[in-house]
């Protein structure tokens, strides 16, 4: 640190003939991802760091006419994190920080105290991702016993189910032709069905099958799916188009499940265009600086072993569906993949579920994103990389790998 009296500018240009230790400090400072403040014992802010007025979403000029005392304000009326900052030679705590611009943000924030006058170096960590985090896993481990607690109901249903279906056809044959009863007979087995339907999605949801891994080509699973919906898609007005790139690897998938998974969202987005539409599906390489998060992404995809390119890149085959249909509200995107979540009066609302389960199955992933009114497009991610003693398939493909469009 400077030993001068003066105080340093507030973000100092490359000083000229600054002291290697000096430019290591600016160094450091600038690099932190971590807010610094450096506070004079009067309360004015002496120095700051990049990720200061990032953090408390100010201009560069602004920050400069920002005090510390005003910075530091916590939503607890009579809190004083500068005032015990001073007092103490280190501090430690988390507070909720009151910004004028920012709003209220979650941070853990550290203060040493040097020298006489004492000037405080008060470090600000913002805690907004790791709150986020923790509700995360509360809510995964809420779907958890949500899961388990379905799959006890749904075993339960299932025997006494087959009871009423069977005497109920049994009736049914004792009925002379045109015996009008039999159509109420007919809507017992009717109504039996579709909950026998809703029970197996349901165990599937609680208790999927491992994955058989087989080298296969999602190409195919796209033009199986294309095919087994085509009698819907025609019925619906829907057009289709298919769009793969060449050359792309076989990979290590159970084909029956991730057509499952295509089944289910090509389904979603007919039902989504009533009225018609486009449905697209492409399949192309993808890269990502790290695996995706968001809807539908889990902490857990974080793990597993991943096929990183030379700089760092960790690639993926990716399914794109896209339909033109009514799109999905804002508020509503969260919710997508919560067990029995669903907007259609006959839907289960286990069609995302499963689908989330199965690819997490393959250490992959999806996500939805949608703009309400426009249209939906959902991401499904396969990572190149060894899974469940699966040997690792490389592109052949020389095509050049590209961002996908996150939310
Ligand atoms: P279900 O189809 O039985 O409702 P899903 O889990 O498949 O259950 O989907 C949950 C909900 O997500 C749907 O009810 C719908 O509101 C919304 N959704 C899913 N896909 C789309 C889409 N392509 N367009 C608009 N909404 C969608
Ligand atoms: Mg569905």
């Amino acid at each position: 640190m400077d030993r001068e009296d003066k105080p340093m500018p507030t973000r100092p240009a490359r000083r000229e003939g600054a002291s290697p230790l000096a430019e290591l400090v600016d160094a450091l400072m600038e690099d932190a991802a971590t807010a610094v403040l450096i506070v004079a014992s009067d309360g004015s802010l002496i120095r700051h760091n990049d990720a200061a007025p990032r953090l408390f979403g100010l201009s560069t000029a602004a920050m400069s006419r920002a005090t510390g005392s005003d910075l530091l304000r916590t939503v607890v009326a009579g809190e004083d994190l500068l005032g015990d900052a001073q007092r103490a030679v280190r501090t430690e705590r988390e507070a909720v920080l009151a910004t004028a611009k920012a709003g209220d943000i979650p941070v853990r924030v550290r203060s040493h105290r040097l020298g006489d006058p004492p000037i405080v170096l008060v470090t600000i960590e913002d805690m907004t991702q790791t709150r986020r985090t923790q509700q995360d896993l509360r809510r995964h481990e809420r779907l958890a016993t949500l899961g388990q607690l379905s799959a006890g109901v749904a075993h339960e249903i299932r025997n006494p189910l087959a009871g009423i279906g069977t005497s109920a056809q049994v009736l049914l044959r004792r009925f002379e032709a045109g015996d009008e009863r039999a159509r109420f007979v007919q809507v017992i087995l009717d109504e039996v069905a579709r909950l026998d339907r809703i029970v197996s999605s349901l165990l599937q949801y609680a208790r999927p099958r491992t994955p058989e891994l087989r080298p296969s080509l999602l190409a195919d699973c796209v033009q199986r799916v294309v095919a087994l919906s085509a009698e819907m898609t025609i019925k619906a007005e829907v057009q289709v188009e298919v769009v793969a790139a060449p050359k792309l690897a076989h990979l290590w998938i159970d084909p029956d499940l991730v057509q499952q998974v295509l089944l289910n969202t090509t389904l979603n987005a007919v039902q989504a265009m009533p009225e018609g539409g486009t449905l697209r599906i492409e399949v192309r390489k993808v890269r990502h600086k790290r695996p995706p998060r968001g809807p539908g992404r889990r902490a857990e995809d974080l793990s597993g072993e991943r096929a990183r390119d030379e700089s760092g890149w960790i690639e993926y085959q990716q399914i794109r569906i896209s339909d033109t249909g009514v799109g999905i509200p804002k508020g509503v995107l969260a919710k997508l993949f919560d067990p029995f979540f669903t907007t259609k009066a006959t839907g289960t609302g286990l069609g995302l579920s499963i689908s989330q389960t199965i690819m997490q199955e393959h250490g992959g992933s999806i996500a939805v994103d949608s703009r309400e009114g426009r249209g939906t497009t959902v991401l499904i991610d396969f990572p190149l990389e060894k899974r469940h003693g699966s040997r690792r398939q490389r592109d052949t493909s020389g095509d050049g790998a590209e961002s996908a469009h996150r939310r």
